[in-house]
């Protein structure tokens, strides 16, 4: 079987074939730097990390491409309210988004260019949809015409009448019922940072950056672009506008989009107390991986409830995966012939169940299934005393082999603070 992905320019699983025999090119949209990466973010960084390593895992050379917003609305806000420079209030930002990336095992990204070093990039694409009037300067900066692109709204399925033809939305963020103009490039205000254009100082729209970046490190035409749902409309479906408008060429093959954390049943929101980060989950006991164990429990197409519950049992069951796998290191058994035979048989099942689950859409709660499967065999094996070295050295084999898209620091038995029973 081949990678199956679920696309939403089509919203159907599709079978995965990429652009250029054996590579991948992803784009995947990172951070706004302006407050620390919450759990619902990192929940959306940790299912791209997923998909990531599934296709490497799949014999995939991957690119990955990840910017940092650190110019918009809510950059720009939070960094007069700090009293610091933009550059200064970002970059302690980015630092810690970084640290986080680590901490989850999250593979670093080929490239994480920066929005205000790619300003030029993106001066030149606005240039070019003025020339091919796609886009019209005002006195407040310069917009994208809709009426002018004609797919506009195919990937969200925003309908044409739903669309407020000439109608002009100057925030980064704004919802369907705004739908309209969106802007490529924003006049300066006083007090604002700003950038020279031919087209006069300003700075760029939100939307901008991610077209002239993943088009500059991936080409005009790439394999993959992903993110949370909530990007699928406007963001997503201004980044097909602005590339396609700009190169004439089909910009991403499959548009593939995680969706969202829950909190008590509830939109994470500061005015509700639930926005919670790493570090608040640290402080009631729980590790980065335990909270990479709960995301992987759910498929990353359905939304997932986070409670202080739900994560404590994530916990207690990777706490004993780590033991069962600390005591196979251990094994002393001896393993007759049929034995050994059996247990060939065993991990050669899982391997294909597990790939299997994998290829069809990222199924990672089945493949984690499998892999509890595998160590429960072994251990009731190992229990009996029939577990022989060379027997348990192929399972520790085969569970590495998982972890490579798991990601769980699988092989590296630590001293768990739950004690061993
Ligand atoms: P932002 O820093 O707001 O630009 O968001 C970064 C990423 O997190 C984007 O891919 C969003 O779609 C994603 N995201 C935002 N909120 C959530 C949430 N509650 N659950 C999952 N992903 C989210
Ligand atoms: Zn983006």
């Amino acid at each position: 079987m081949a990678l199956n992905l679920y696309n939403y320019l089509t919203r159907r699983k599709e079978p995965f074939r990429p652009l250029s025999e054996g590579r991948v090119g992803l784009y995947t949209c990172g951070p706004t730097v302006y407050n620390y990466a919450h759990i619902g973010n990192l929940r959306t960084y940790i299912f791209e990390d997923i998909l990531r390593r599934t296709l490497a895992f799949s014999g995939y050379a991957v690119r990955q491409v990840m910017n940092l917003t650190d110019v918009d609305d809510k950059t720009i806000r939070g960094a007069k309210h700090s009293g610091k420079t933009l550059r200064a209030f970002t970059e302690f930002y980015a630092r810690e988004f970084f640290k986080d990336v680590r901490r989850l095992n999250i593979l670093p990204a080929w490239k994480y260019p920066r929005a205000t070093r790619h300003v030029q990039d993106m001066v030149r694409l606005i240039s070019i949809l003025l020339k091919r009037r796609l886009a019209y300067q005002t006195r407040d900066g310069v917009y994208f015409d809709i009426s002018r692109f004609r797919p506009y709204g195919k990937l969200s399925r925003v309908k044409t009448r739903e669309l407020k033809v000439g109608v002009r939305v100057a925030a980064d963020e704004y919802s369907k019922a705004e739908a309209g103009d969106f802007a490529l490039w924003k006049a300066q205000k006083p007090g604002e940072p700003s950038w020279s254009a031919p087209f006069g100082r300003g700075r760029p729209g939100w939307h901008i950056e991610c077209s002239a970046m993943s088009m500059k490190y991936l080409g005009p035409s790439f394999d993959i672009h992903a993110g949370g749902v909530d990007l699928l409309f406007p963001h997503h479906e201004d980044e097909i506008a602005q590339s396609q408008g700009a190169t004439g060429k089909p910009f991403v093959r499959y548009f593939v989009e995680g969706e969202h954390l829950l909190v008590d049943g509830k939109k994470m929101a500061k005015s509700l107390g639930n926005v919670y980060r790493l570090a608040d989950l640290e402080k009631k006991g729980s590790g980065p991986l335990d909270f990479r164990y709960f995301v992987l429990g759910a498929h990353y197409r359905t939304p997932l409830n986070f409670t202080w519950k739900a994560l404590g049992a994530a916990r207690a069951a990777r706490a004993k995966i780590m033991t069962a796998l600390g005591d196979l290191k251990t094994h002393k058994g001896k393993s007759s012939l049929a034995d050994e035979n059996e247990v060939l048989k065993v991990i050669a099942y899982s391997e294909r169940q597990f790939r299997s689950a994998i290829e069809d859409d990222l199924n990672i709660p089945k493949a984690l299934a499998v892999l509890n499967e595998l160590i429960h065999y072994a251990n009731a094996l190992n229990a009996r005393g029939r577990l022989s070295s060379s027997s348990g050295r192929m399972m520790l084999a085969a569970v590495k082999e998982f972890d490579r898209v798991l990601g769980l620091d699988l092989l590296r038995v630590e001293k768990l603070a739950i004690p061993k029973r």
